[in-house]
């Protein structure tokens, strides 16, 4: 608030300054200098962040799972009860507007953004506030620490002990032939290209939540290859490697639907230079989740328009790196590949809240 107020003084004195020159009587210092905007920013911060009377406080958080196993996305819910006071609420009012989000999540120290969850969806008349921690099998099984912070200084930081568990993947052995290995031989070094445009879409953070209810299986086919596998191609175990989705198995030209509600963002072609991923599509699903379909044969979707769930986005197809026709399906939250089970609801005792 500190900021907006601020821009408006300093455009003012601008202005006056402007109006001034042209009658010829010189510029003359603005009493708003950058500095003391600065000052005012940095008290209005420090009294809006402040923690006074109900700093005692804890906020209310539910997490889904503070034992996840490797893969696992874990959901962590933070509702905020009103200030008991009427300078909380003045916190409270400075800080909804200068922030998205009034609850800074950290997992391991890193930052996990959090959005608002749908009012609809909780029946309840004060915020409440969602924060998605993906794990992959990347991340080595032990204790982490997760530490909720609110920012209207109406509570005080909670610190809760997580331990990430260890899941047993599978191992698949891959032989491919000489023209198909040599193309992943040279992945890194010839197909940067590729992998940074797959990548970038893969970050993106969009408000609006566009799913709704559990993921469901975006093909009839048979699950051949499952989440986290690791491998062995043509011998050669592949390290830092797991398979980053599920594989469906199913004939070509056969369906795959939508596995939730999401925006388009990618569409690619293998005949213009997706040779690793074959035709593929990119699902923006909001609020930093996403979801990536490989070597399909058709495509019946473009960039930037909506799907809903069960809409058709093409067919199945052995298109770039593939042994036969199957979908791949991966899912991605903030970026980083997840065990989709969790979000179909599928994996005992590991449920998502929607
Ligand atoms: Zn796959």
């Amino acid at each position: 608030m500190a900021q907006r107020a601020n821009r408006g003084r300093a455009t003012g004195t601008a202005r006056r300054e402007d109006s001034k020159e042209a009658k010829g009587k010189g510029p003359v210092g603005g009493f708003w200098t950058e500095e003391r905007g600065r000052k005012l920013r940095s008290v209005v911060h420090r009294l809006a962040t402040a923690r006074l009377g109900g700093a005692k406080r804890e906020p209310d958080v539910y997490v889904t799972s503070t034992l996840p196993v490797q893969g696992q996305t874990v959901a962590v819910f933070v509702s905020l009860a009103k200030p008991r006071t009427p300078f909380g609420w003045v916190q409270r009012s400075l800080c909804t507007f200068a922030h998205d989000s009034l609850v800074c999540v950290t997992f391991d120290g890193k930052p996990v953004p959090s959005y608002p969850v749908k009012r609809s969806k909780t029946k309840r008349n004060y915020p409440i506030y969602r924060a998605l921690i993906p794990t992959t099998p990347a991340d080595p099984p032990g204790e982490r620490v997760l530490e909720v912070r609110v920012l209207d200084g109406c509570f005080r930081p909670m610190k809760i002990p997580c331990t990430i568990q260890k899941q047993a993947f599978g191992t698949q052995h891959i032989w491919l032939g000489k023209d198909k290995s040599g193309l992943l031989a040279d992945r890194r070094r010839k197909w940067k290209k590729e992998d940074s445009m797959v990548r970038a879409w893969q970050h993106l953070e969009t408000r609006e939540q566009m799913w709704d209810g559990p993921f469901i299986a975006p093909s009839d086919g048979v699950i051949t290859t499952q989440y986290g596998q690791q491998r062995y191609y043509n011998g050669k175990f592949a390290e830092n490697y797991f398979h980053k989705g599920l594989d469906y198995g199913a004939d070509k030209g056969a369906a795959v639907s939508s596995p939730a509600a999401g925006r388009v963002v990618l569409v690619g072609k293998e005949d213009r230079g997706f040779k690793l991923h074959g035709n593929c599509i990119g699902l923006d699903h909001g609020q930093g989740v996403a979801s990536m379909f490989m070597h399909l044969d058709e495509v019946r979707v473009k960039v930037g328009s909506r799907v809903s769930k069960g809409q058709t986005l093409g067919t199945i197809g052995d298109t770039g790196i593939a042994t036969g026709p199957h979908l791949h399906w991966g899912l991605f939250v903030h970026g980083s590949c997840v065990d989709p089970y969790v979000w179909m609801n599928k994996s005992k005792g590991h449920r998502l809240l929607f």
